[in-house]
């Protein structure tokens, strides 16, 4: 109906195109309702018929005064055409990394230093609103700060994207901006040692991968927190599933964490000597991805610095554990040598009339020793994060926080395992509050504006959630899997299929495999390969090998493996930790968490205190998979709109009332429109309203708000044409 009367006037659409997504074309003759051809002008002259089925005409243009608006939901005609034509044009041509979708902060990646995060630039944010300036990183940072200030309420900064797209340095300008405008008067160092936090966790957390080269290999929330007067007095990080695989495997020219190569590269330092390590070239741990150093990158150097910022933590770390031959790290960690080679290699067979004691294989052995090293690399990250906490850890009163989520978007790569399955989860749950946030705030302005009540559909992932964390959901088969004792991951795969295939929507078995099983996740389809799960959900390491740890001489690495650890500091040559040692037994074996419950049980907690603050959302896009400056890969830069939410969102204001002017607004530039005689009424909001009910015949099209007028989609473009038209 209405779509194909605006066809008629309409003077440019978006066609599909292979390269660029979608490119523009010029319609040179007019479209009559029900044509089956479009008579176009492509950017490249040629003239052609377009097909198009007249129930689902191409996407319009919008008209040009729209074009690099600084919002996207400005956009009369609201569409994935539109979106990344405005993006590309504000990015390429104006050089604009940062655009707003309603809410949401749009980032993208320019693999280039601008001069746009300076001391300065964040004094000329402070105290602005955010409509008034150009969209910023610290923009949001100032508008998180000043709702904290005026509300008096917790706030939280989500930031996400994929690899690569600039997460990281994100939430670290949020968190230089909220040091630099909330400078402490008496405690002077508490700024510093919160930002110093960065710095360290990304020596233990981060690594070189193909895409990129400081990638976190770890979520993190950092808690900052003000006292009554808006000061930072500390910090409070919480971190989410550390990529422990890493420890003892890395792809071709990825690396082990950077932390390993500081230590090699600083190995004939006086300080360093005792721990007898040698060039990184020499550990299988860190030369498997083949290539040990990052272009640009001094390991040496950034140990100095990684050192420097652990001593204005005040010490944090007084030793670094590392492995290398089997002797220097029984020494190192204080072992029995004897016990220690025997069960790297044996393995005791407890049966009802005997105890058999049997050689492993070598893969078995591998598997044994690469677990082991997992297992106390990731109680040493979270050893860090705590003794940073205990650092960043203040003596007052806590007023109110700002939190800043750095954490993993969604993923799917040629082979999904277990920790794409927990990534992507955690983004359902994200997108989840998200949406509902969303259609909070809609339904606020609406009641705020008076207008009846408007239901919006938007895509709703519960079911999806459901499926994997419900009872009888994937998880949770997962779990009961695990502790059978001869389960595998092809029974817990084909439980999956009885339970969900043609059963659950969202659940699927792929034609060609038996090994895998696809999700449709709320951004893409994605398949994940059963082989691994049962293993990393469980994360065990062979009981006898951890009873060994246990009796370690050093406290530090003791105190790693004790069911209950005592939460007294490793260091504190007071407490002797062995008398400390719990004298319960340790709790059942099946009663130990698996990784996916506790993942299950830390998002739902993240999610609790997400949804107590109020949200902010950057989202972080990677124009090109070549690190090149301001180079825009249409192609790339649509599927990650899709995958992050900032599709749906527009979406969903398509289908609302995406347009929203205030009366003056409305009047102001439309008063070219109106008759001598509307213009003699004296009260302009009844000329809006007479104006707009002449110019637009169907009163669904718009709403008359309390301060506000709110068109549907298509609305504004219709004006501006009758307006140019004039
Ligand atoms: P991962 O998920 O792998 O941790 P990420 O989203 O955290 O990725 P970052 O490490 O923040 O990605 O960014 C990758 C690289 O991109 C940075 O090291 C930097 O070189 C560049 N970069 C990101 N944002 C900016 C920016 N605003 N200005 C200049 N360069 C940037
Ligand atoms: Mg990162």
């Amino acid at each position: 109906g209405l779509y194909n009367i605006i066809y008629t006037y309409i003077t440019a659409v978006w066609i599909p195109d292979n390269e660029e997504v979608w490119q523009s074309a010029e319609i040179t003759k007019n479209y009559k309702a029900g044509d089956r051809f479009l008579q176009v002008q492509l950017e490249d002259g040629t003239e052609i018929n377009y097909p198009v089925d007249p129930a689902a005409l191409p996407p319009l243009r919008n008209p040009d005064i729209l074009v690099g608006e600084n919002d996207l939901t400005a956009l009369s005609y609201l569409h994935e055409p539109a979106v990344l034509h405005n993006l590309k044009v504000r990015f390429v041509e104006s050089k604009l990394i940062y655009t707003y979708s309603g809410i949401i902060l749009v980032a993208i990646n320019p693999y280039k230093q601008l001069p746009i995060y300076g001391d300065a630039i964040i004094h000329a944010y402070s105290g602005q609103n955010m409509g008034d300036m150009d969209p910023h990183i610290f923009a949001v940072a100032e508008e998180a700060y000043k709702q904290m200030a005026r509300n008096n309420k917790n706030q939280s900064i989500i930031v996400s994207g994929e690899s690569g797209a600039g997460k990281t340095v994100s939430a670290r300008y949020t968190m230089r901006y909220f040091a630099t405008v909330s400078k402490s008067t008496s405690n002077a160092h508490v700024e510093d040692k919160v930002l110093a936090s960065n710095p360290i966790t990304e020596a233990v957390g981060n690594a070189k991968t193909t895409r990129n080269d400081n990638s976190s290999r770890f979520g993190k929330y950092t808690e900052i927190s003000f006292d009554q007067s808006y000061r930072i007095i500390g910090a409070n990080m919480r971190t989410y599933l550390l990529e422990k695989s890493r420890v003892v495997f890395q792809s071709e020219n990825e690396r082990n964490y950077h932390i390993f190569y500081q230590l090699c590269a600083s190995a004939m330092q006086p300080e360093f000597q005792h721990l007898k390590l040698g060039s990184a070239e020499e550990f299988n741990y860190t030369r498997m991805g083949g290539n040990t150093v990052i272009e640009g990158v001094d390991d040496r150097a950034n140990m100095v610095e990684t050192q420097k910022t652990f001593a204005l933590l005040g010490n944090l770390l007084e030793i670094s554990t590392t492995y290398s031959h089997l002797n220097i790290f029984c020494e190192l960690l204080d072992l029995n040598f004897d016990k220690i080679t025997q069960w790297l290699c044996h393995r005791k067979i407890i049966t009802t009339s005997e105890t058999v004691i049997k050689p492993m294989t070598k893969a078995q052995a591998v598997n044994a020793r690469d677990a082991l090293a997992k297992k106390i690399y990731s109680h040493l990250f979270d050893f860090i994060v705590e003794r940073i906490n205990q650092a960043l850890q203040f003596t007052g009163k806590q007023h109110t926080f700002i939190g800043v989520l750095d954490i993993y978007g969604f993923e799917t790569f040629d082979v999904n395992s277990f920790e794409q399955f927990c990534i992507n989860y955690a983004n359902e749950k994200l997108q989840l509050q998200f949406n509902l946030h969303v259609f909070k705030l809609e339904q606020e302005e609406y009641m705020k504006e008076d207008i009846p009540w408007t239901l919006i559909d938007f895509y709703d992932n519960q079911p999806v959630i459901d499926l994997i964390e419900a009872k009888m959901g994937i998880l949770e088969l997962l779990d009961e899997e695990c502790l059978l004792p001869h389960g595998t991951d092809e029974n817990w795969l084909q439980k999956l299929y009885n339970n969900f295939v043609n059963k659950n929507a969202l659940f699927e078995k792929p034609r060609m495999s038996n090994t895998s099983f696809i999700i449709q996740h709320f951004a893409d389809k994605v398949e994940y390969k059963c082989e691994g799960f049962l293993e990393k959900n469980r994360d065990t390491v062979y009981e006898v090998l951890m009873e060994i740890l246990k009796e370690s001489k050093f406290r530090l690495c003791a105190n790693f493996f004790q069911d209950n650890p005592v939460s007294i500091s490793p260091f504190s040559s007071t407490i002797n930790i062995k008398s400390a040692r719990p004298v319960l037994k340790p709790p059942n074996k099946q009663l130990r968490m698996t990784v996916g419950s506790k993942f299950r049980s830390s998002l739902s907690l993240l999610m609790e205190t997400l949804n107590a603050t109020t949200p902010h959302y950057v989202r972080c896009i990677k124009p090109n998979d070549e690190k090149q400056p301001f180079e825009f890969d249409s192609k790339r830069v649509a599927q990650q709109l899709r995958a992050c939410g900032v599709l749906e969102t527009i979406r969903i204001s398509a289908q609302s009332y995406p347009s929203r002017w205030t009366y003056i607004e409305f009047f102001s530039r439309y008063s070219i429109l109106m008759t001598q005689q509307e213009l003699s009424l004296n009260d302009k909001k009844q000329i809006c309203k007479i104006v707009l009910q002449r110019l637009i015949q169907d009163p669904n099209q718009y709403q008359f708000g309390r301060t506000k007028i709110f068109f549907r989609a298509g609305q504004v473009a219709y004006l501006e044409k009758l307006r140019s038209d004039k």
